[in-house]
């Protein structure tokens, strides 16, 4: 099992945990570490970069997510909507949102 780089923890779905990859990182990383990390390092509050952080490490479906994330699906829509919103406005790039705090 794939354990997050930084906190040493193993993907724990039924805990609202997952771990993920980035195709150009070589280490993997917890949903709740990433969401720390793009909350402390962009403008994104905090329950949008949980779900920004999730959307970014797996494929699964927002109704899947929003389970993980113990949200409803419209609310996952409408924090994943804001921080396309941000990204448009140019508060935050979406490079940013990838490379924030590698290494
Ligand atoms: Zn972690």
């Amino acid at each position: 099992m794939t354990e997050c780089s930084r906190c040493g923890e193993s993907e724990d779905v039924e805990n609202g945990r997952i771990v993920g990859q980035f195709d150009h990182w070589d280490q993997a990383v917890c949903n709740r570490c990433r969401a720390t990390e793009l909350a402390d390092h962009t403008p994104l509050v905090e329950e949008e970069a949980e779900v920004k952080a999730v959307r970014q490490l797996t494929e699964r479906s927002l109704d899947t997510i929003a389970d993980l994330l113990d949200l409803d699906e419209s609310t996952v829509k409408m924090k994943l909507r804001v921080v396309e919103k941000r990204i448009n406005n140019g508060q935050v790039t979406r490079e940013t949102l990838l490379t924030q705090n590698i290494g």
